[in-house]
């Protein structure tokens, strides 16, 4: 039985994403003096030295590249493709995808929430069809 209830408690000390209507919010952080955006959240800027605010961001963006783990890691109950994703807001995220027939470099995509490690509850990322 998969309890989907509960958060993935290796990110229950410091959740790195919230829900918000079914949709995921991942908690990253903005510098106040030159602008970057961040995720997950720093408190001190990587290109200026200044200091960053906590913001929430969309989740959305659009997929740099896709691989597929054939031998997933201990958790994780079947292969899976897993993302580098450019969110909108500029940073980077590695996280597991959903598959879809359509998902390719360069396909919009969506974080979602989903079970992921142990069936606990994290997000993926989803093709957004147009
Ligand atoms: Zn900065």
């Amino acid at each position: 039985v998969t309890d989907t209830t509960r958060f993935d408690e290796s990110l229950a000390t410091f959740p790195v994403f919230e829900t918000q209507d079914e949709r995921v919010r991942l908690r990253g952080s903005q510098c106040g003096r030159c602008g970057h955006v961040s995720f997950p959240a720093r408190v001190i800027c990587l290109e200026c030295g200044g200091e960053h605010a906590p913001r929430l961001l969309s989740g959305r963006g659009v997929v740099y590249s896709v691989t597929t783990l054939a031998n997933p890691p201990v958790g994780f109950d079947e292969g899976f493709p897993y993302l580098a994703v450019d969110l909108i807001e500029g940073p980077r995220v590695l996280a597991p995808g959903i598959p879809h027939a359509g998902l390719q470099r360069g396909s919009a995509v969506e974080a979602v929430p989903a079970a992921v490690r142990d069936g606990a509850l994290g997000f993926r990322f989803e093709v957004v069809d147009a």
